[in-house]
């Protein structure tokens, strides 16, 4: 097998095995109440109103657009919202829903104001899509019986539910499905202190002892993303564990994660790899997404929903009509002087 191949299975076989490990991680650090749900408070306070007056009036929550990063906590304010209205979730997901009557299968099925979850609501199909509509809006599923040569259309009555959609691509969803959501939240990269408090929480939980100051070591690389910071904190407990007697400080974290290639803005090697090759080989860009994701050996979308919008948010690097280029900040954040860079003088050797 060419060695470019080795790579390449090594590198989606370790991601895959990554994404195993914190679902299973994941599961038992979800909070499952608003209360215990750190961060994103504006969206807490205005949820627990929705909540509130949705029991009073002892009704069905409104539908509900969950948007942001992956691992920033959609499916968990999914499950949360449905606790709190002390109702069942059914969970699935976009592609997991190919036909329309999978989705009536899984409408039917519902109790009366039971949260029906959408993952990755953005890669419904066209045709699911549509028959979702009626469903949302008048709680009927439009069907077409056919019987010999003849076909007519039935309504067929569904449970009055609430469908909680998530999405990392808020511009993948076309406008009559997002005009159907009485609620939309936008979920935001978590504040520093926040992170600390969750990697504090997280640590209770798998009873590892972090002193506060190896916590915020931890938060500040971890890209403002609660399931990374959980990650690292596992992986910085194993370097914990192995180099000194299992306590967690600011120099054991900084060491460990050091190792792990994470940098002290919370970058890692696919980072790296982006940018130095937005800047190395393709001078600063623009560059189409295709082409940088080649270099990469990553997949596109990956580089889009995972890498990408953290890099966006610090400014390492700019989106524009004729692809990405490098920012100021990206040739700083290599050392390099971005006038001479542009002259095309450009060397250097940073890892
Ligand atoms: P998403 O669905 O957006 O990819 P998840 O809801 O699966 O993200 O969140 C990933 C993990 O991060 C959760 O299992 C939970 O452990 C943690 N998490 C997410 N949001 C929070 C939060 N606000 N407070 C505490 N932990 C959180």
């Amino acid at each position: 097998m060419p060695e470019g191949w080795c790579s390449i299975l090594g590198v989606r076989l370790l991601s895959s095995i990554k994404i195993e490990e914190d679902k299973g991680f994941d599961r038992s650090l979800r909070p499952e109440k608003l209360a215990d749900y750190i961060g994103q408070e504006r969206i807490k306070e205005n949820l627990k109103v929705f909540i509130e007056a949705a029991r009073k009036r002892d009704d069905a929550l409104d539908h509900v657009l969950l948007y942001g990063a992956p691992g920033l906590g959609k499916t968990t304010l999914a499950n949360i919202i449905a606790r709190e209205l002390g109702v069942k979730v059914r969970a699935t997901s976009g592609p997991a829903i190919q036909r329309p009557i999978d989705l009536l299968v899984i409408l039917k099925n519902l109790q009366e104001k039971e949260v029906l979850f959408i993952d990755e609501i953005h890669r419904l199909s066209k045709v699911v899509e549509e028959v979702l509509y009626s469903a949302m809006e008048d709680f009927t599923f439009d069907r077409v019986i056919s019987k010999g040569a003849t076909s007519r259309a039935a309504k067929i009555k569904l449970p009055k539910f609430t469908l909680v959609g998530a999405t990392t691509r808020s511009g993948a969803i076309s406008s009559p499905l997002r005009d159907r959501f009485g609620i939309i939240f936008h979920l935001h990269f978590y504040e520093p202190a926040d992170l600390e408090s969750i990697v504090l929480r997280s640590s209770d939980i798998l009873k590892i002892t972090v002193k506060e100051d190896g916590a915020a070591e931890i938060a500040s690389r971890a890209r403002g993303t609660p399931r990374i910071v959980n990650r690292l904190l596992r992986r910085v407990r194993d370097f914990a564990q192995v180099l000194g007697d299992g306590l967690i400080d600011a120099r054991i974290a900084g060491e460990a994660l050091e190792k792990l290639g994470v940098d002290q803005m919370g970058l890692d090697d696919v980072d790296r790899r982006i940018l130095r090759s937005l800047v190395e080989k393709f001078k600063g860009g623009p560059v189409g997404i295709e082409t940088l994701a080649a270099t990469v050996n990553e997949e596109s979308e990956n580089i889009e929903e995972v890498y990408e919008p953290f890099l966006l948010q610090k400014g390492l690097i700019m989106k524009t009509p004729r692809g990405r280029t490098a920012t100021a900040g990206t040739y700083s954040y290599f050392n390099i002087d971005g006038e001479e860079a542009s002259q095309q003088k450009l060397f250097f050797n940073r890892d």
